[in-house]
């Protein structure tokens, strides 16, 4: 839901976003969220420093813990960071504090490491790392009142015993299932129509999460045992968070930010693949350009943050119609490009038809409106329009052309070859200039 006042030109527009103050731009629900949550955090910060003793041993470990999240951050800084979402392995610091320290260390623990991502890494808007830092110092607080709950002695950990150290992993699981929440309910008050789903569940986050608890417990029994272990710990743990910012910032280097697609390049990299193994096997294949009509009347209508829904709106469409084999990316503006492995003209056809009918179907809110769109296609095939990428890129690019020439929100395919008129005694054509 959003409040009128936000939903005005002047608060949707970008760069009014990036001003002074960006969270007062977003939806009321998102800031009155995202304000409790921080303001948990503080009450909670208050009432357990009231409560828990100062003791050097405790600042001393917590700050050995805390420097090795910095040396983490300061060994990856130069890789930079991929855009959006990211990940890393700074739960593998602040879930030993958790539990060898008493709660309050917990919450405080994200507070410097955010800092310093945020002055050494990527200045982000200023209030998405507070909000982080709460949410995890939450999360971890959480975790670490239930693991003293259980184990009164945080020294069990490294005893041997099996019991404290299932406890810790049940609790670091806790830690990540609150965590994920908390930044679940933030995503869906930012964009309510953003499937749930796509938030909490992906296999390659659950399998991070799980590499995540294990270091953090590892880490914990470790450091407990000694501190000066963790000199030992730390390269391997720097190396893990090294290949998977790696691995991070080679998939954004594919992908399109806006619509999560592949990107030119990266598509035709993947096409070029795709074409040579048809070729090879001799198994048909159809390439599809799809182009949103008229899309420059939605930005002047609505404006371009809405334009940018839309594109999102039809990528997702796009995507969720097609095959997992099938090589989908944004072609750049408001063009897409879809390569069909295995389709013969038939069955090209069909699929461009249907994604027609889906993009026609769907809806965007806008302040008192639902923008909705239509699309036009040009089709190619292989070995009937073009030999190669080029000439079946061109091909389509003619059909679509010709689809909106036609009317648009049509599907088209290259006029068919013309036969060669015959050739007269004297050798001129007989075509009619
Ligand atoms: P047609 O039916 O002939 O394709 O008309 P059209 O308006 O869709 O095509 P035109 O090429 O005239 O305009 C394309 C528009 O797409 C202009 C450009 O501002 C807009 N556009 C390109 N990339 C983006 C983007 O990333 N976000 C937004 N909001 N608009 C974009
Ligand atoms: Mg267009
Ligand atoms: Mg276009």
């Amino acid at each position: 839901m959003t409040a009128p006042s936000q939903t005005s030109a002047r608060t949707r527009d970008p760069i009014y976003s990036r001003g002074r103050w960006p969270l007062l731009a977003q939806p009321t629900t998102l800031v009155v969220y995202l304000g409790a949550v921080v303001a948990l955090a503080i009450a909670v910060i208050v009432v357990l420093a009231r409560q828990t003793p100062l003791v050097v041993p405790d600042l001393v470990m917590f700050a050995a813990l805390t420097g090795c999240g910095a040396v983490c951050i300061e060994a990856t800084r130069r890789l930079g960071m991929p855009a959006g979402v990211s990940r890393d392995l700074l739960s593998a610091w602040w879930l030993p504090a958790a539990f060898l320290l008493p709660p309050l260390y917990a919450v405080l623990a994200p507070i410097p490491l955010q800092i310093l991502l945020q002055l050494r890494v990527r200045a982000t808007v200023v209030y998405r790392r507070v909000f982080s830092a709460a949410a995890i110092g939450l999360a971890a607080g959480a975790a670490s009142a239930v693991f003293h709950r259980w184990v009164h002695d945080p020294d069990e950990l490294y005893g041997g015993s099996g019991g404290p150290i299932a406890v810790a992993a049940a609790c670091a699981v806790l830690f990540t299932v609150l965590n994920t929440a908390l930044i679940a309910v933030a995503a869906h008050a930012a964009d309510p129509e953003g499937r749930w789903g796509e938030v909490l569940w992906d296999r390659e986050r659950v399998l991070l999460d799980a590499v995540e608890l294990c270091l953090g417990v590892v880490v914990a029994v470790v450091c407990g045992l000694n501190l000066a272990l963790l000199l030992l710990v730390l390269p391997p743990v720097v190396l893990l968070q090294r290949s998977l910012l790696h691995a991070q910032l080679q998939a954004a280097a594919r992908t399109d930010p806006k619509t999560g697609l592949l990107n030119a390049a990266a598509w035709q990299r993947e096409a070029d693949t795709e074409i040579i193994r048809a070729q090879r096997t001799g198994v048909p294949l159809a390439l599809v350009l799809v182009d949103i009509d008229h899309f420059k009347r939605v930005n002047d209508t609505y404006g371009h943050l809405v334009g940018d829904q839309v594109l999102i709106q039809v990528a997702t469409t796009l995507r969720s119609q097609l095959r997992e084999y099938d090589v989908v990316g944004r072609f750049g503006g408001e063009e897409f490009v879809v390569l069909l492995p295995g389709a013969d003209v038939t069955e090209a056809r069909r699929v461009a038809e249907r994604l027609r009918r889906r993009v026609g179907r769907m809806a965007v809110s806008a302040e008192q409106a639902m923008v909705t769109v239509t699309v036009s296609a040009g089709v190619a095939i292989m070995n009937v329009h073009g030999e190669d990428l080029i000439e079946l890129l061109a091909a389509a690019d003619l059909a679509l052309y010709r689809a909106k020439e036609l009317g648009r929100d049509r599907i088209c395919l290259p006029a068919a070859p013309v036969a060669p008129p015959p050739r007269s005694a004297d050798g001129a054509t007989g075509a009619i200039p």
